[in-house]
């Protein structure tokens, strides 16, 4: 699509090592004989839910044109935010901020029923971004909560995404953020008790935490599948598998993301230096002084251009070589709601697609 935020990688980036890696025009092994080598983490950067969320609003400033107001940012990410500005988007936090009639476009972290039920009332054109891995864990806390289940959800206070999972009720859901708080939460009851996790957290600490609310209510059910997404969970085995092998990483993410937090959080508690960075100018030379191998990845909502554009700027301060480590190829890929298709010009709306019913997330 014509002025798409580009997130394409190279074809290379599958290439094996000593393969000439037009990432720089350098052998790919080309540092292992000195000099100072990037190593880029794989996966990294944009997942599936991200990127069918800025989709979602480019086709929707496509079909309906400008402007397109968008709950919260559509993912944390400075770039990415500013990029849809420029193309129309308008970001708004309050709903009474976006004028009847208008086109408005829920943020990939999802919001609660209460938001959904105002945009109803106010007969906005919906189109629900919230990634379908947080929609799964809404249906699970409504379809439990009319089994009489209470929940305690892992999360950060005042997360959109906490916000969003916690307004699916109206009561019966207690936020813990770390081991202390498990002690002071106080359900109604303890039967029916479920365990409920942010997308987006540290793999490890959502487990210590778990593992004290189990001990604390040994019947709570806790999810089928962990609530933590893949995205989270590779980039983290990403960040646990360069490591060893890296003097300092750089993670590309904006302060707002918390995969992007927690990347660099993880190789902090690996014992290797980390900084964030949400933008190449950012980047500080002392950060790369004395260090032979620089480990470089990106949070689920960093854009490859940034990663492209921190690469150029640390080439520039004396790197040789990139080379890409070894990593889990990621292929899921979410359908758009209904009523995004374009139409044969790519410009109009078939007028079938504004049934209030298929503006649904798949
Ligand atoms: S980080 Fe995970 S939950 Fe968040 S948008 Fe990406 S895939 Fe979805």
């Amino acid at each position: 699509m014509t002025g798409r935020i580009d997130n394409a990688r190279t074809h290379t980036d599958g290439l094996p090592q000593g393969v000439k890696n037009p990432v720089d025009g350098a052998d790919a092994d080309h540092a292992a004989g000195g000099g100072v080598q990037v190593i880029l983490a794989e996966p990294r950067g944009f997942c599936a839910g991200v990127d069918r969320a800025i989709e979602i609003v480019e086709r929707a400033l496509q079909k309906f044109g400008r402007p397109i107001y968008v709950r919260h940012e559509i993912v944390h990410n400075t770039y990415v935010v500013n990029d849809l500005k420029a193309k129309g988007a308008i970001f708004i936090e309050d709903l009474a901020d976006v004028p009847p009639g208008a086109t408005l476009v829920f943020s990939a972290h999802g919001v609660s029923k209460a938001v959904q039920q105002e945009a109803a009332q106010r007969g906005f054109h919906v189109f629900d971004a919230t990634c379908p891995l947080v929609t799964k864990v809404h249906i699970e806390v409504a379809k439990l909560a009319k089994e009489g289940y209470e929940f305690i959800m892992i999360g950060h206070k005042g997360h959109p995404e906490v916000e969003g999972t916690m307004g699916q009720l109206d009561h019966g859901i207690h936020l813990v953020e770390d081991v202390a708080d498990v002690a002071q939460v106080q359900p109604a009851q303890t039967q029916r008790l479920a365990l409920v996790t942010q997308t987006t957290l540290s793999t490890d600490d959502a487990a210590e935490i778990a593992a004290a609310v189990k001990a604390r209510f040994p019947s709570v059910r806790e999810p089928k599948q962990q609530d933590i997404c893949y995205a989270t969970q590779n980039r983290q085995d990403a960040i646990k598998f360069m490591t060893p092998q890296v003097d300092v990483v750089i993670v590309v993410g904006s302060p707002t993301s918390s995969n992007s937090n927690r990347l660099a959080e993880l190789a902090r508690k690996r014992g290797v230096p980390s900084f964030m960075v949400d933008s190449p100018d950012e980047l500080q030379p002392q950060w790369l002084a004395g260090k032979r191998r620089v480990g470089l990845t990106a949070g689920a909502s960093a854009p490859e251009i940034l990663v492209r554009q921190v690469i150029d700027r640390i080439k520039s301060l004396g790197v040789v070589s990139v080379r890409k480590m070894d990593g889990i190829e990621e292929t899921v890929k979410f359908p758009l709601p209904k009523g995004l298709k374009l139409d044969t010009k790519g410009l109009k709306l078939d007028s079938k697609e504004l049934k209030p019913d298929a503006q649904r997330s798949d």
